[in-house]
């Protein structure tokens, strides 16, 4: 572990910004959870790279974090450090390829793209994620996943190109090795504007008709085979809940944090309804979202 002393040292020697017992939940789209040990907030290649090998120097748990839309954070937090890519910022062009930091908001590139006259990913619109973590997850709707634009990735593990990415339903080599994203490089198609323009209202259009309002990680449950909001309505389990946390009546494979709810009810929910649909639909359901620190089934930590 770093350790109060060795962390000011890490502070020190790698010049990133840097707090301790830092707060999660502002963090993190379910909006619940405890604090981290340690939050670092690089803002260039270099200071992830040497931060992440003083981190590894150190024996210190760590894991990247982009705009928190797909995690759910223990109450009691997370032992380690947390790295946020919301300060690696920047885009820019070489004809069809677009060179994105991690922490650019994914919204934020498809509309940068787009005053560029490129597109192909409009269908990720509305999705609330940073490019990292969207790489990470190979986040995709409407048949098609963001990992189909990726050119390559540098990570703090070097280059890895499309194909040594490992890109798979809602996976890739970073989300399974922990490797950071520093930036990827996409490769977009020429598109007409106002065409482009058209298309991604209507994706977010499509997204505000279907998406429940409310604090969520999106789909808790992975679609493996079968969708999990029709398994989990046939078991009887929309508007179920405990404590803040419900299965939304609009779509159930949504589970809406209230202002009350900790990431506790919404753990227990979950538990819940694998067991409820199991027993009911003899479906074993496998979660989308990742859980970080601990929860009351012993330790998940995800490193
Ligand atoms: C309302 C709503 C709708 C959603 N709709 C969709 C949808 O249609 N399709 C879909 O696929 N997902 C959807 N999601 C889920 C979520 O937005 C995606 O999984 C998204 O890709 C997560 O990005 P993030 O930046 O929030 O990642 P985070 O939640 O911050 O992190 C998720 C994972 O990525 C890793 N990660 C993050 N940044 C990096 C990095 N720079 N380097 C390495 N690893 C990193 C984290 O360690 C973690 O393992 C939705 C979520 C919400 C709240």
């Amino acid at each position: 572990m770093i350790g109060e002393k060795t962390a000011r040292g890490v502070f020190g020697e790698t010049g990133v910004e840097y707090a301790e017992n830092y707060p999660l939940k502002g963090k993190c789209t379910y909006g619940t959870g405890g604090n981290a040990d340690y939050a670092f907030f690089p803002k260039t290649a270099e200071e992830v790279v040497g931060l992440t090998e003083t981190l590894k120097k150190c024996g210190e748990p760590y894991f990247f974090l982009g705009a928190g839309s797909n995690v759910l954070v223990s109450d009691e937090g997370y032992r380690g450090a947390v790295v946020f890519t919301e300060k690696l910022k920047g885009v820019s062009y070489s004809g069809k390829l677009a060179t994105v930091r991690a922490g650019e908001r994914l919204n934020s590139f498809i509309d940068d793209a787009l005053m560029n006259s490129l597109g192909g990913i409009e269908f990720l619109s509305g999705i609330p994620a940073s490019v990292g973590g969207a790489v990470a997850m190979n986040a995709g709707c409407f048949g098609k996943n963001v990992g189909d634009y990726v050119s390559y990735v540098v990570s703090t593990d070097g280059i890895y190109t499309a194909e040594n990415c490992g890109f798979g339903y809602r996976t890739s080599v970073f989300k399974e090795t922990g490797v950071g994203i520093i930036s990827v490089c996409f490769d977009l198609d020429n598109v007409e504007y106002e065409q482009s323009e058209g298309k991604i209202a209507k994706y977010r259009a499509l997204r505000r008709s279907k998406v429940p309002k409310g604090r969520s990680c999106g789909s808790v449950f992975k679609n493996d085979g079968y969708f999990a909001g029709k398994v989990i309505e046939s078991a009887g389990l929309k508007g179920f809940s405990i404590g803040g946390a419900r299965v939304s009546d609009k779509h159930a494979n949504f589970i809406i944090a209230d202002d009350s709810a900790t990431s506790g009810d919404v753990y227990r929910l979950i538990s819940e309804i694998k067991k409820r649909t199991l027993e009911k639909c003899g479906v074993k359901l496998r979660e989308e979202v990742e859980y970080i620190g601990s929860f009351d089934c012993g330790n998940v930590d995800k490193l």
